[in-house]
């Protein structure tokens, strides 16, 4: 089975608990946002309250969960963890919201999809924390209200715009995850890197963080690739030439572009002409899903400047001919 490197699953047996950060202190990268939620929780302890309502977004694999678990960490409370698809009834919210204990976090991955009527439920558990339950049949129809002990949703999103405007309006931090740099993710390897107890050789430390796309999770899943590599090939140390070597075995270039993404490309560039070509034409002309596409490799294309969105859909950039070795004509593509 050909293995994916980029996913948009959170493959639980891909998350070693052991690589997840538990304190902000360990949590790498992302400056400004650690910072401030140093001093959201801290006043929050003063004050003896639960922390405001947190929105996090951007691109899978950047560690929303893992701040999730941070912010329960760094609290002192529990987390209960949920996920915008498996919500289906209010009643399943109901019923998760009726176990929370004072100050609790609850964290619902991809909140862009849960449903209207789960999401009316959400609105003054999160303004007031009371849940409205409406009881009885037809005449004896009637609404009590149950108290809810005060708590923090952690609401998690790889697209915020799909977030309806009232649910984004409750939550008090709002904050966006960026792409890590390279200083970073080369501190994420090597972080785990002792994690797992391999030797490693900084070159290859930086080179699995090159190709890694800005992402901790991808760092981690080439690290644990190239680390089979080691240990069948060279004693379990991650030298240099084993690490460029796995990597590219696996196929992943040296700005972390794989399979899909080179497909990608030339599918507009060969078939349309380098755009502009909207999502859905590309997705089926080379047997990808659109969506997969706009949430996992749409985005790093666009932020290191591989493809633009016009109103018209997706063009192709100069320099991503280049990258390709594609012959570029200004005069047609520009
Ligand atoms: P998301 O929820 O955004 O999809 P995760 O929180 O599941 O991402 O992160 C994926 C993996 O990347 C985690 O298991 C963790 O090991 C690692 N990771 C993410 N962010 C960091 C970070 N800031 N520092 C160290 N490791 C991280």
């Amino acid at each position: 089975m050909e293995e994916r490197i980029l996913s948009s699953e959170n493959l639980e047996q891909d998350e070693d608990i052991n690589l997840r950060p538990q304190r902000l202190e360990e949590y790498i990268g992302q400056t400004d946002l650690k910072e401030n939620f140093k001093i959201f929780i801290t006043a929050a302890k003063q004050r003896n309250e639960a922390l405001d309502h947190v929105l996090l977004y951007g691109p899978p694999g950047l560690g929303k969960t893992t701040l999730s678990y941070i912010l329960a960490h760094e609290m002192g409370t529990n987390i209960k963890t949920a996920s915008g698809p498996t919500i289906e009834k209010g009643g399943d919210l109901a019923a998760i919201l009726s176990q929370l204990e004072p100050g609790d976090i609850l964290f619902i991955d991809e909140i862009h999809r849960l449903s209207k009527a789960v999401e009316e439920i959400l609105y003054p558990a999160m303004e007031d924390y009371c849940l409205d339950i409406v009881i009885g049949k037809e005449s004896g129809v009637r609404s009590i209200r149950l108290d809810l002990p005060p708590f923090t949703l952690v609401g998690a999103t790889t697209r915020a715009g799909d977030l309806s405007a009232p649910l984004r309006d409750r939550f008090g931090i709002v904050s966006q995850l960026e792409y890590y740099e390279q200083s970073d993710l080369e501190k994420i390897v090597w972080r785990t890197s002792k994690v797992m107890e391999t030797e490693i050789v900084p070159e290859a430390v930086h080179e699995i963080a090159l190709r890694s796309r800005g992402t901790p999770r991808i760092a981690n899943r080439l690290f644990r690739r190239v680390r089979d590599f080691a240990q069948v090939m060279n004693n379990g140390v991650i030298s240099e030439d084993i690490a460029k070597m796995a990597l590219d075995r696996l196929k992943v270039d040296h700005l972390g572009l794989d399979d899909v993404d080179h497909k990608y490309l030339r599918g507009i560039i060969e078939r349309f002409n380098g755009g502009p070509v909207g999502l859905e034409a590309i997705a089926s002309s080379i047997g990808e899903e659109a969506l997969t596409l706009e949430d996992v490799y749409e985005p790093y294309l666009l932020q290191i400047g591989f493809i633009n969105r016009t109103p018209r859909g997706r063009v192709v950039s100069a320099k991503a001919y280049r990258h390709l070795k594609i012959t570029f004509n200004e005069g047609l593509f520009d």
